[in-house]
């Protein structure tokens, strides 16, 4: 299995899967056709499914070109959003297999917060996450419908994934993302290791669980230099780490 990461948009990733046994693949959250359909024309694969991975317009607004080409094209996301994913005819839940080809074979993680219908998709042999706006480099998705605790436990279901996990995300915000966790966890080297790591290769994708849990503050509530920043800051005493979340995910809406 061969994953291609597809630059779109400002800071958009989609990214073709392609099983290279069948030459089946996958795109998943195309946010627009044109540079997809590049890739799969030199690459001569058969498109055979979209993977989306919540709603928002950024994630699927090349579905419709690109099932006009592929006509028989699976289009899967989220069952609660099938009236919100165009052209979708396979509704997802929590823990669904899906495949294409020989290769390709996702569970899906139902992780809502960003949106109520925002899925991951785990290639475990792969060692593969595709988190869309859930998880980003050093970061996470803003709450735009879900609740503080409900992110909070998506994102502790993915840091929980084996440490070697790489995981692609939907937006490239991560070496903005670290200078926010500077902030917070002013003492982690790693954070200034990574930061400097990317100002010679600004592309971050992919990155490991392990270094996620190493530098996102998101992912590190219950570490003490953490809370400690967070408690000076919001004046709180010994917080639960959904407060902790919640707090961070407030002072990161407003950071410059
Ligand atoms: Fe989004
Ligand atoms: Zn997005």
């Amino acid at each position: 299995m061969k994953i291609i990461p597809i630059a779109c948009l400002e800071d958009n990733y989609a990214y073709l899967l392609v099983c290279e046994q069948t030459n089946d693949a996958v795109i998943v959250d195309p946010s627009e056709a044109a540079p997809v359909q590049n890739v799969i024309d030199k690459e001569c694969v058969t498109l055979k499914a979209i993977w989306n991975t919540h709603h928002h317009w950024d994630h699927t607004n090349g579905n419709q070109k690109l099932y006009d080409c592929y006509p028989r094209l699976t289009v899967a996301g989220h069952v609660s959003d099938s009236k919100r994913i165009p052209l979708i005819n396979q509704c997802l839940d929590n823990n669904d297999t899906l495949s294409v080809g020989k290769e390709i074979v996702a569970t899906v993680l139902h992780t809502p917060g960003h949106t109520l219908g925002a899925v991951s998709y785990y290639l475990e042999k792969d060692r593969a996450l595709f988190t869309g706006d859930t998880l980003f480099g050093a970061g996470c998705g803003r709450l735009f419908e879900g609740t503080p605790a409900m992110l909070h436990q998506s994102l502790m279901t993915l840091s929980q994934l084996p440490p070697e996990t790489n995981v692609y995300c939907g937006h490239e915000y991560t070496y903005n993302n670290l200078k926010f966790a500077a902030v917070i966890d002013p003492t982690n080297t790693m954070i200034q290791q990574r930061s400097k790591s990317l100002e010679k290769q600004p592309c971050s994708i992919p990155f490991s669980i392990k270094i996620e849990q190493q530098t996102n503050p998101f992912l590190r509530t219950t570490s003490h230099s953490v809370v400690d920043t967070v408690c000076r800051q919001f004046t709180l005493s010994n917080p639960h780490p959904v407060d902790v979340f919640a707090a961070l995910r407030k002072w990161k809406d407003t950071y410059a």
